[in-house]
């Protein structure tokens, strides 16, 4: 049985004082929630002060981007030892803005992966195809060319810790939410791929959906055999709403 995973991706939003009154709230709201893994990825100036004030919640952190070396001349980069200090316990790579806004290749990709498996954080690796690929049929094919080149390098034996976020671009940010049949024809697709590579465990591997999840959307979406939790952003930033989300088992029976 896959624990399910429900993770908060703030991008480029939320001051350390802004994070703190989340928190405050959120604490509060999410107090019995129980049998759901809650992670939240706030820029990097916040990870600390949220780390503070969700301590003894259960809440993980998670870092939004990491540099694959331990150190070095990289300005502006994060490493792995950095966030681990601070009790970081998952990071996200290859996150669609990544590899679009900030040409992150597959080959980056899959370093920064093996780094976070080896620096033993848990990585969340998203792929998902453009509208223009589904348009064109070539969802399949984007995907499976994306989990090859992104776990290149993954290390087999902490294969049941990762977790993949399907994330179609063009349901990101965008109100559009995938069906939930579409959405689990992907999962299904990604589960096929992942028990190639590795066989039984991909049984245990969580793969979460991301695209404009709404407290309205994630029941149904929850509710699919190889959905196993979400990758939230705009719906995050408020407490009341990720945490229905959240809760979303309080709406449905799976
Ligand atoms: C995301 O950024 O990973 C995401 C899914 O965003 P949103 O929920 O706003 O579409």
């Amino acid at each position: 049985m896959r624990r399910p995973i429900i993770a908060a991706n703030w991008k480029m939003h939320k001051t350390p004082a802004e994070t703190l009154a989340f928190a405050k709230e959120f604490a509060e709201l999410i107090r019995g929630a129980e049998g759901v893994d809650i992670v939240i990825a706030p820029p990097y100036p916040a990870l600390s002060e949220l780390g503070r004030a969700l301590a003894g919640t259960g809440v993980m952190l998670a870092a939004q981007n990491v540099h694959p070396e331990p150190a070095g001349a990289f300005t502006g980069e994060v490493s792995i030892g950095m966030l681990a200090d601070i009790g970081c316990q998952y990071v996200i790579v290859g996150h669609s803005e990544r590899r679009g806004l900030f040409g992150e290749t597959d080959e980056f990709i899959t370093a920064k992966l093996r780094a976070v498996q080896d620096g033993g954080l848990r990585p969340i690796l998203c792929v998902g195809e453009s509208l223009g690929e589904r348009e064109a049929g070539r969802t399949f094919e984007v995907i499976a060319a994306q989990l090859e080149g992104s776990l290149a390098r993954s290390d087999t034996a902490r294969a049941e810790e990762l977790v993949i976020a399907y994330e179609p671009v063009w349901a990101i940010g965008t109100g559009k939410t995938a069906t939930p049949e579409l959405a689990q024809e992907v999962h299904a697709f990604i589960r096929g791929r992942l028990a190639e590579r590795w066989g039984g465990a991909a049984v245990q591997i969580r793969i979460q959906y991301g695209g404009s999840v709404k407290p309205e959307s994630a029941p149904a979406l929850m509710a699919q055999t190889d959905i196993d939790g979400g990758l939230v952003g705009g719906a995050s930033l408020d407490p009341a709403s990720f945490c229905a989300i959240i809760r979303y088992e309080d709406r449905v029976e799976k």
